[in-house]
């Protein structure tokens, strides 16, 4: 069947057919953000998630909530972060008892650093597949392998396609010579500068505040037609990141905060589930949306200059202006404008470098 054939079919007979992997690029995702803490920093995480973040995750009764939420969206549901798997037994738990209901996470993502030997990879993925997850997703780069050493990749890979089948892994089989030289990029400021100019990421989050060094700064007419949060439209709006059916993904954060790009709050799946929100249009009810909905970031460098914000005449992409203007604005609209995780830079640098 051609790609547009399976987009009309549920997701669950697309995962059926293709399997976990393929099934991500055709139903697009919606995931639980477990918790802003991670096992790692790494330079180009956009939602700034690190060991020094704060100890919050998702309740158990929220965390089936959302799960309920997800599902109903018809897309690829996961459970992402931070590292869910810091608090493993907690994310097992919600598992189950969304799997009683029909609601378990097709997937979930990991950066590997928990594989530490065969026992509990093994053991952690035979519980999880029990708990109703169908597959996994595992990075692999120069950033994530700064931390995490070959072997345990090697391992979370090799014992997940093991047990969720190949199709079902959403992971390259990298080689532990790659990985190898991963960790040796990231230690070399110029291979460095060379990998992230070939594989550019948004420029927010930490990704915004360490990367940038890379990139040339350019006149804000020029930015126009950048690629948007996931490529997207080349228009200066910033309608396709956050119209339901384009968006390709959609996140519930451990307060209950909807988000598609990271810092933007577009909704509260406390007050209504995430579905209505989607069907009622994410832009109705909150002016800063619409702001970026109908004319891109450049009205939220407007109403940064209101509030006193010095402009720069030139910015090295269309969102790392936004996410510019974003962190400035951010005390005057904290509740549209957070959660503080992602804003909070400094606080993390300071930590970082303890
Ligand atoms: S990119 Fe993923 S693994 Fe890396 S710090 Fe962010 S959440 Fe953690
Ligand atoms: S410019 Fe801002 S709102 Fe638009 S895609 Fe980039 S981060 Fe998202």
């Amino acid at each position: 069947m051609e790609h547009e054939d399976l987009r009309s079919l549920p997701v669950d007979e697309v995962i059926q057919k293709v399997g976990v992997s393929r099934a991500i690029g055709i139903k697009h995702v919606a995931s639980l953000l477990f918790t802003y803490r991670c096992t790692i920093a790494c330079k180009h995480c956009l939602f700034n998630c690190s060991p020094w973040q704060p100890d919050v995750y998702i309740s158990h009764e929220d965390g089936v909530e959302f799960m309920r939420q997800l599902r109903a969206t018809d897309r690829v549901i996961h459970i992402a972060g931070g590292e869910a798997m810091m608090y493993y037994q907690k994310m097992l738990a919600i598992c189950q008892d969304a799997n009683k209901e029909g609601c378990a996470p097709h997937f979930f993502e990991t950066n590997a650093s928990w594989c530490v030997n065969d026992h509990i990879t093994q053991t952690r993925y035979e519980e999880l597949k029990n708990a109703g997850i169908l597959g996994v997703l595992i990075s692999a780069d120069p950033y994530h392998q700064e931390f995490v050493s070959p072997e345990p990749r090697i391992r979370a890979y090799k014992w997940a396609v093991e047990i969720f089948g190949e199709e079902n892994v959403a992971a390259s089989n990298t080689s532990y010579e790659q990985l190898s030289e991963f960790r040796d990029i990231v230690k070399n400021e110029h291979k460095l500068a060379e990998y992230s100019l070939h594989h550019v990421p948004r420029l927010v989050g930490r990704a915004g505040d360490v990367l940038t060094r890379f990139y040339n700064d350019r006149p804000l007419d020029e930015l126009s037609e950048d690629p948007l949060w996931h490529g997207g439209h080349k228009t200066r709006d910033c309608k396709s990141e956050f119209d339901s059916q384009e968006m390709w993904e959609i996140h519930i954060d451990p307060y209950g905060n909807i988000q598609t790009c990271c810092g933007i709050i577009i909704g509260d799946a406390h007050k209504k589930p995430l579905l209505e929100w989607m069907k009622q249009g994410f832009h109705v009810e909150n002016e800063l949306v619409n702001m970026v909905y109908e004319n891109g970031p450049y009205d939220y460098l407007d109403l940064a200059v209101k509030y006193g914000y010095k402009p720069k005449e030139k910015y090295p992409q269309k969102c790392n202006m936004c996410w510019e203007a974003r962190k400035f604005l951010r005390p005057y609209f904290p509740e549209t404008f957070g959660p503080g995780e992602i804003y909070d830079t400094e606080r993390e640098h300071k930590k970082g470098e303890s």
